[in-house]
């Protein structure tokens, strides 16, 4: 199907220009037919949000990684965060490592560009379908519950968005669109109090950092259900687990911690 929408559009197009209809050209160029890492034209989007040179940069976490957070890892089995503190979270994955361009391409999204939502929420949602497209509550369950990491309300304000729920809206999307029972919920979990910057805090400071910062707003919402908890980046891992606990203690039956890029494991 996919395919021959392209092949069709493609060709379309390939007539247009071969006539030397450049104005057009840079219409579509002008109005969103660019790639979204570094503004190229391109003409087969939204099929590819990226052009081949921003895709190649990309570090995709494949290869080995830890069975209980989904970073990448330096030997078989799981990582020395989780080894020397489990994360309370299910099971985490992420499309991405956090590292080079990578790592560049999330901190614009998160920094004044939310238009690269739409490329890792993508991504994410792919990767999800990859590892749990057989799952009881993918395949033909009573659904997913989508659940963005919230920032605080004053937070948000000052950035006018957060990335955490244009990655959700895009990951939810896609889900939709392969048929998947997916609900978006932006107000179930709540961030009562801002919490410090965590960039240089190791993980028993993060933890302290951001213990009984978030709340859960509706907790019969929560029975049962299959979370999937979204963001952007996973570090230690401590928020992940933090909001995976408030939501559990919701009785949520699991929580996936669905991120776009994870730190992987040093060397
Ligand atoms: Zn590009
Ligand atoms: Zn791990």
């Amino acid at each position: 199907m996919t395919f021959d929408f392209l092949k069709k559009y493609k060709e379309k197009f390939a007539l247009i220009f071969s006539k030397g209809e450049r104005k057009l050209r840079d219409f579509f160029a002008d109005n969103g037919f660019q790639c979204d890492g570094c503004g190229k034209e391109l003409f087969d989007y939204p099929v590819h949000r990226f052009c081949a040179e921003c895709e190649e940069k990309m570090g995709y976490n494949d290869g080995r990684n830890c069975p209980k957070c989904g970073r990448k890892t330096v030997a078989e089995g799981v990582c020395l965060s989780c080894k020397s503190r489990l994360p309370k979270f299910t099971v985490g994955l992420s499309p991405f490592v956090y590292r080079g361009e990578t790592a560049s391409f999330i901190n614009r999204m998160k920094n004044g560009a939310p238009v690269l939502a739409a490329y890792f929420g993508e991504r994410m949602a792919d990767c999800f379908l990859e590892k749990f497209a057989q799952h009881s509550a993918v395949a033909g369950g009573k659904g997913i519950l989508v659940v963005p990491i919230p920032l605080t309300k004053e937070r948000e304000k000052t950035r006018g968005y957060n990335q955490a729920v244009e990655l959700a809206e895009f990951f939810c999307r896609r889900l939709k669109d392969k048929g998947v029972e997916a609900t978006l919920d932006v107000e179930l979990l709540e961030k009562r109090r801002e919490t410090a910057q965590q960039k240089h805090m190791n993980y028993r400071e993060r933890q302290e950092n951001v213990s009984g910062a978030y709340h859960v707003h509706k907790r019969s919402a929560c029975r049962g259900r299959t979370i999937v908890l979204i963001d952007d980046i996973m570090t230690t891992g401590a928020t992940g687990s933090e909001c995976a606990a408030r939501l559990l203690g919701a009785e949520a039956k699991e929580v996936i911690f669905m991120v776009g890029a994870s730190l992987p494991e040093l060397k």
